[in-house]
């Protein structure tokens, strides 16, 4: 649960470990071990809505383990069931929900078509470029940015709907102002805001959060090319649970 102002964010996962197995994070270490039903999905909301602290969940993101669009079908029973109206559901606009996805072009389109589920659709890209996207995504092989790009474009001619892109930034790997430069190109082609998320260290995998300098200076190449874009605050450090450090663990 991701308190900001009065919002209360629940960062839901869609799967039991990933198999995408990002370079840079916990969560595809283990591989995947299962999809989680539309009702565990719903429980993992319910559940943080009942926290004491919590008044209500007003938004959701999947952006906890697991890639949501290769679970589709239960991610869209639960989207659905979360949309609905309590008693039924829990009444959380589909329009606070943001499905996270690394990019596969036929599930964004298909998507697109739930039209009577507006979700926010939010693309992790993290690199600029094939090249250096395709060591850090081990699915980069089975698309490119120019599919991907061409995808968000016909989401937003679908949906009317702005996409965000994810860019998380890893300390003398992504963060030069030469990827700015080249990231801003690609935001400029499609309707993107692009959040920057600064990298949140794990225990065993060879990178490093970014400086604060390099951060700035990121955003201020994206800003000066007029791309929309935010540094999103990292929260849940303290107890190994930020973004990208989800993990499981087995027990005996
Ligand atoms: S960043 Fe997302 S898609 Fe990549 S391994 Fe982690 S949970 Fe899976």
């Amino acid at each position: 649960m991701i308190p900001a102002d009065d919002r209360r964010t629940a960062c839901i996962s869609s799967q039991i470990g990933c198999p995408v197995g990002c370079k840079f994070c916990a969560s595809g270490i283990g591989g995947l071990d299962g999809n989680l039903s539309a009702g565990r999905i719903i429980e993992q909301v319910w559940r943080l809505g009942r926290l004491p602290e919590v008044d209500r969940i007003s938004n959701v993101v999947f952006m906890g383990m697991g890639e949501p669009l290769s679970n589709f079908q239960a991610v869209m029973a639960a989207v659905r069931r979360l949309a609905t109206l309590p008693p039924a559901g829990l009444g959380i606009s589909a329009r606070k929900i943001t499905i996270s996805t690394v990019g596969l072009p036929h599930a964004i389109e298909k998507l697109a078509r739930e039209l009577e589920l507006p979700v926010t659709l939010a693309l992790s890209l993290h690199a600029p470029n094939d090249e250096l996207r395709s060591t850090l995504i081990p699915w980069a092989e089975y698309t490119n940015i120019p599919e991907l790009l061409e995808a968000c474009q016909a989401w937003f001619a679908k949906t009317g709907r702005e996409i965000t892109l994810e860019y998380i930034l890893l300390g003398g790997v992504n963060d030069r102002p030469e990827h700015a430069r080249e990231l801003a190109e690609l935001a400029k082609t499609i309707r993107a805001n692009v959040n920057l998320i600064r990298y949140n260290e794990v225990k065993g995998m060879p990178f490093d959060r970014p400086d604060d300098d390099a951060v700035r200076v990121f955003q201020d190449i994206l800003r000066a090319k007029h791309v929309n874009t935010h540094i999103r605050a990292s929260r849940g450090r303290d107890i190994a649970a930020a973004c990208g450090q989800l993990r499981h663990e087995r027990n005996g």
